[in-house]
This record gives C-alpha cells, structure tokens and sequence, in this order.
C-alpha cells in the first residue's frame, strides 16, 4: 500500500493511508494470541466483535473514511483482513466508490469473486486483479472498467520511493519491509504467492540502496526485512547488493526468503553476513526427491544439504519451512525426510514452519488427495524427532495455515 501510495502522490494525486490491521494489533493486546495463532474463526468474528467491544473506535474509524472529501476509497484484500474489510466496505457511503484490490481479489478472479460478493449488501466500483500501480491511475482518470487486470510495471526504478510517513512516527529499531523485485522465478506447484506476477522484475542496485536510505532517514531504524518472494532470483545482483552496502558503510541489518539453488558457497554466505544479513527464511519443505519433484522445487535433497552446510559455516542465522501431506508423500517419502532431518541435524539452524499442505486449486479427476489425519499424525511424528534431535523449532508457526475452529480441531483428536 506504501508503494501505491507514493506512486500516486508522484501523479499528482491525493492519498491517505491507513493499516487498520496493525493499528488494531497494537490496540487490543488481550486478542493479540488469537491474531497470533491465525485463529479462523476469530477473523471472521473480528468485525462484529469490535462494534461490540470498542463501538466508539469504530464508529471514528468509519465516520473518517465517510467524512474525508476523498472521492474513491481503497481497500487490499487478503485472506487474514476479508471478513472484516468487506463489513467495512458495507458501512461506506455510496458517494464514495470503492476499489478492492490485493490477493484475495486476485485469486477470487478465478470463481468470478463469488466469495467477495456473496457478503456485500453494497456495490463495490472497481476490482483491481494483479499490480495495482497502472490501473490505479486508470481509475482516477476515469479510463478503467470495472474488472481490470493490470499491466505489470515493466521498469521497477521508475516507481518512486515508499516511506510509511502515514503510518506511524519514527521510532529507533522498527523493523521495516523492502522489495527489490516482483513475481519469481520457480515456479513450486503448491504456491499461490508465484501466481501474483507474471514475470519477474528486480530493482537495480542502485535504487535499492536509494530506497534504504530514503527509509534510514524518515524513519531512524536501520533494521529491514526483505518481502521479496524470494530474494535470491538472480545470484548477481545478491552479490553487487551485498558488495554496495559494504563499500558504502551502510549499518543495516535484514532478513529474506531464499530459494536453495547451487552457486550459493560459503563466501557467498559470508558476504551476506558481512553485508547486515541476520536471518534467512529456506523453504525446504521437504526432504524427499520424490516429493520435491511433484512439488516442482528446482532443487533436490542433497544440494538443500551443501547449501544449509554452506550457510551454517558462513556463520549466518537461517531457518527453513517443511510441508506434511503434500499428495504423493508416502510412507516412505515421509520417512525420506525423516532421515533428511536426522543427517542434516548439526547444519539445520532451526525449523521455521511446519505445515500440513493445504490445497487452493479445484481437485482435479485422479489427482491425489490428502489425508489431514495422516498428516497430523506425521506432524506429530517430526516435531518429537525434532526434540529428540535437538533441532530448533518455532512452536507459533506449526499448523499455523490450518483452521483452528473447535470442529476442525476435533478431526484431530
Ligand atoms: S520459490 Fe517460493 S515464492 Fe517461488 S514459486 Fe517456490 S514457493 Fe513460491
């Protein structure tokens, strides 16, 4: 939303921003552990449950939106925030037009947004599918439909820097987002995330250092987390990005997602460590080539094994993700990973998530299914290896993709 907002401001046009999702999180600290275990049923409560709870904060909220002189207002969809955007939507004015973009009405483009418009008792504008800057503009030149599906930014450095100046007052040690590209270059069969872009796009060198400082300036923080989808697309760039921020001094620390892929060495490693690195995220997801090839992962079990042994030598911080119940994954591909586990004990810094698969695509005839109790029982099975192992793991981020309501919950027990 940052990134939109500073691209219309670069046009000329109006904006204001708000983030109701961490405004509320910092607001209401007794429902801060549903919010943290991605509670479902919570989610879908939330709306009604503030109304409730806090009706004058509400009705502030609302009245502001519907009082402000801003013609269109704007709302990112996405799976955590829809039920309770969608209620705010139904409370807007109709001399306001509403254009909904972000995942949710990117993957509801496929079923016609039926999920969307089945909870509106009120007309929503304009549906903005994929990137929002172009059809932003589109919008408030009077030039786009309805339904518009966006033209891909083709030259990334020509977006103008973001801040979160909206947002909240500097404060030393904030953690703030970067991207320094756009889509990715695998394309893993269970991913949703790589659907979002068609091609993809990276910054420059140059420009990211800009954007950092840019950030370093209004915002006194020199802590960043890059939200990249994957940030090593292009093993080049990785290393002039890390070769610029330690000529320059710039004294930063970041995180990002990596993919596991060769051309990763122990120097690679300890340049990023040099460069401010603090913490990589791997997805693994499993250590069977049998699944990693259904799952359509550009990488086998072994080189994932050379790159964690490369990165725990280079003395860097790095965690990966694991993925139970991917179909395809038998017995023995279960035990597979197992072992994977078991050999790669002393180079696995910790294990970040671990999640049954959850799938978004319609089951297509013959396709294997899961098995959610199978699953849970091998979820169980790993996280006492794990123990047994003495391999770290992050308890807030197992089963964290599942719904937690109480009739789900009993399939388990
Ligand atoms: S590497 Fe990551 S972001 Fe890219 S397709 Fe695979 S899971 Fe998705």
């Amino acid at each position: 939303m940052a990134v939109l907002k500073a691209y219309l401001e670069s046009l000329s046009y109006t904006v204001e921003l708000f983030d109701l999702n961490a405004h509320f999180f910092h607001m209401l600290k007794e429902y801060r552990p549903s919010w943290q275990r991605r509670d479902a049923v919570f989610e879908q409560d939330l709306f009604d449950k503030m109304i409730c709870d806090y009706p004058e904060e509400m009705e502030r909220i609302i009245a502001h939106i519907n009082n402000s002189s801003a013609r269109y207002a704007g709302f990112s969809l996405f799976n955590r925030n829809l039920y309770f955007s969608i209620e705010l939507i139904n409370k807007i004015v109709s001399s306001k037009q509403i254009i909904v973009g972000g995942p949710e009405v990117f993957y509801g483009s496929f079923g016609n947004f039926q999920n969307i418009h089945c909870l509106l008792t009120r007309n929503i504008e304009f549906f903005v599918i994929g990137e929002g800057e172009s059809t932003l503009a589109d919008i408030l030149q009077g030039k786009a439909a309805t339904v518009s599906t966006c033209i891909e930014v083709e030259s990334l450095d020509n977006l103008p820097f973001y801040d979160f100046s909206d947002l909240f007052v500097p404060s030393e040690g904030v953690v703030l987002p970067l991207l320094a590209s756009r889509g990715c270059i695998a394309h893993c069969a269970f991913c949703a995330e790589r659907l979002l872009s068609k091609r993809y796009r990276q910054h420059s060198v140059g420009y990211m250092i800009g954007q950092i400082r840019h950030l370093m300036q209004m915002h006194r923080t020199s802590t960043f987390s890059f939200q990249d989808s994957l940030w090593n697309g292009n093993l080049s760039w990785c290393e002039e990005f890390c070769d610029a921020v330690i000529s320059e001094g710039l004294a930063i620390h970041w995180d990002c997602q990596m993919l596991i892929r060769s051309g990763m060495d122990v120097a690679f490693f300890k340049k990023m460590k040099r460069a401010g690195c603090f913490n990589i995220f791997f997805g693994l997801e499993s250590g069977s080539d049998t699944v990693l090839r259904l799952m359509k992962k550009p990488f086998r079990a072994d080189e994932a094994g050379r790159v964690f042994t490369s990165a725990y030598q280079a003395g860097l911080h790095y965690e990966a993700s694991l993925i139970i119940g991917y179909p395809g994954e038998g017995e023995q591909e279960f035990m597979e990973t197992c072992s994977f586990l078991r050999h790669n004990r002393s180079v696995i810094k910790k294990i970040a998530q671990i999640n049954p698969y959850i799938k978004l695509a319609p089951i297509r005839p013959n396709q294997p299914t899961e098995d959610p109790v199978r699953t849970q029982k091998r979820i169980r099975a790993i996280l006492e290896l794990l123990d047994s192992e003495g391999i770290r793991y992050t308890n807030a981020f197992i089963n964290n993709l599942v719904d937690h309501s109480d009739e789900l919950l009993a399939l388990y027990e």
